[in-house]
């Protein structure tokens, strides 16, 4: 070949790959996920809050699509964060419980490696990526954000943290991983700053910035300038939690503000979400008009607050009713962005722009499940099955009856046997728990595995020897050792399950509990 012929072929080879880049990146939108933390289902005024304003939040609802039926992956944080960044069901790889501290945690703990997050699919798409904010999917030297596909990480990794400069915590600010010992903002509005931050660094690409609040979860804590704007809440723990809450909308309001100022308001796909239903008592939030909180599988501890905006695809002001959950905005995320959905394992989230496009008729999803230990559900069109750790199994038709208060398993035998098989089938595919949450208590129990079960005929067995009327539990009257009961009753409800039971005896060393 002739060396101008070369140079020809050159140019145009460079001149295809600009334009097909160009190409891609121009119908690339920019996307945002704003995650709050224990937000309860009435905690937003699109979702009926009355005395706390969240303008910003409900401007995503205004210009975009409100779910009435979005549900969480889990009904606390740190599985449910799995669920997101991984796009399955965390259950596949055995990501079914808290960590507990980060001293405490079990070694195995976090989002396995082999489980890419949603960052390490657009990073090479072109995105550029951000998180702020919660991590609490991993806290060793591999598993942190700056190691999982995020180019910039300002936060901290574990489940909860002081909110007010200068407080000491056991887990420290980190950006990429280096402590960040000069903090001087309210933490909300240290967020706020460095989501700002990373959107003014990332212009010329699309970008991904992941928002994980540590707002509302506890330590209930707020500045004057946030409780000052609620004088007409006495209630002084409601006065803080409105401040926390406040905060985090003015945030949300910092980013979109951002995004409008960079002229990307059209090309930005954003949706906002809570990890997990609200604990109320600890904190005054609201799931009404749901059963329940935080923690359990009633509608109160998973279904959430959950909105979607994206401009120049979505009509404002819509709500949809169909059952989504938080692993389908990984999907959906990951298919604007013009990446493909894996092939090589089950990807639980589906792309949800067809469905609220008209494009594609009937559900995302014609039935969704949750475990959490010996808590399992299931939602079957309108019907939820849910077996809770006391008590026999229920089952309630959500479309006459949101709040769960009438068990129709009785009336239902057929319908309740349904639930519970497409239950067992699905678990069934499911991995057991890699690990158990850990703190001082239980200590040394964390990995689910054979090494911690005790010697001598097993926990198990000795459970159900116990356990006369095999109900899977234990009461006072089936183990009259009060001492011992006491210390395996670990959440004091006057019930030994057999959780309990198996954390208690493989904490405790070789040779068996002794009564004090
Ligand atoms: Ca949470």
């Amino acid at each position: 070949m002739k060396p101008i012929q070369h140079f020809r072929l050159v140019l145009l080879a460079a001149f295809v790959a600009f334009a097909s880049s160009a190409t891609l990146h121009a119908a690339q939108p920019n996307i945002i996920i704003f995650l709050a933390d224990d937000l309860g289902y009435a905690d937003i005024g699109a979702n009926g809050c009355k005395d706390i304003p969240t303008p910003n939040i409900d401007s995503l609802a205004k210009n975009g699509v409100r779910f009435t039926d979005g549900y969480a992956n889990h009904p606390v944080c740190s599985p449910s964060r799995a669920g997101l960044m991984s796009g399955r069901y965390q259950h596949r790889f055995g990501f079914e419980h808290n960590s507990g501290p980060e001293r405490f945690a079990a070694d195995n703990f976090g989002l396995p490696r082999t489980e890419p997050t949603l960052a390490e699919r657009l990073k090479p798409l072109g995105y550029a990526t951000g998180m702020v904010g919660k991590w609490h999917i991993g806290f060793k030297e591999g598993l942190r954000p700056h190691e999982r596909g995020f180019d910039y990480h300002f936060g901290f990794l574990s489940g909860a943290h002081t909110y007010l400069p200068g407080k000491t915590d056991n887990d420290p600010l980190v950006r990429n991983g280096q402590p960040v010992t000069d903090e001087k903002e309210y933490l909300t509005d240290a967020f706020a700053r460095e989501a700002v931050g990373f959107l003014d660094r990332s212009q010329g690409k699309p970008f991904f910035l992941y928002f994980a609040f540590n707002a509302v979860h506890a330590p209930l804590e707020a500045t004057g300038k946030y409780e000052s704007r609620f004088p007409g809440i006495s209630d002084s723990k409601r006065k803080t939690y409105a401040g926390m809450l406040s905060a985090m909308d003015d945030a949300i309001g910092r980013v979109l503000a951002k995004v409008r100022e960079l002229g990307q308001e059209d090309n930005t796909l954003i949706f906002f979400y809570s990890d997990n239903g609200g604990p109320t008592s600890q904190t005054t939030s609201r799931n009404d008009p749901l059963r329940g909180y935080k923690g359990q599988l009633f509608e109160g501890g998973i279904r959430v607050p959950f909105l979607a905006q994206w401009k120049t695809k979505l009509p404002p002001g819509r709500t949809n009713t169909q059952s989504v959950m938080a692993f389908d905005i990984h999907a959906t995320a990951l298919v604007a962005a013009g990446g493909k959905l894996p092939t090589d394992r089950p990807l639980d989230g589906v792309d949800l722009m067809p469905f609220l496009l008209g494009e594609k008729t009937g559900a995302p999803h014609d039935r969704l499940f949750w475990r959490a230990g010996q808590q399992k559900a299931a939602r079957v069109g309108d019907w939820k099955l849910v077996d809770a750790r006391t008590g026999a199994p229920m089952l309630f038709n959500l479309k006459d009856d949101i709040g769960e208060q009438h068990d129709l398993a009785a009336q239902n035998p057929a319908k309740l046997k349904e639930l519970q098989a497409a239950y067992e089938a699905w678990s069934k595919e499911m991995q057991p728990t890699q690990w158990r949450r850990q703190d001082s208590r239980t200590q040394g129990a964390g990995k689910a595995t054979a090494q911690n079960a005790p010697r001598g005929g097993g926990i198990e067995t000795r459970f159900q020897q116990y356990d006369r009327n095999k109900d899977g539990k234990l009461t006072p009257g089936e183990f009259p050792r009060e001492g011992i009961f006491k210390q395996m009753d670990r959440n004091a409800d006057g019930i030994v399950t057999s959780d309990e039971a198996r954390m208690f005896y493989s904490s405790r060393p070789q040779g068996g509990a002794k009564e004090k």
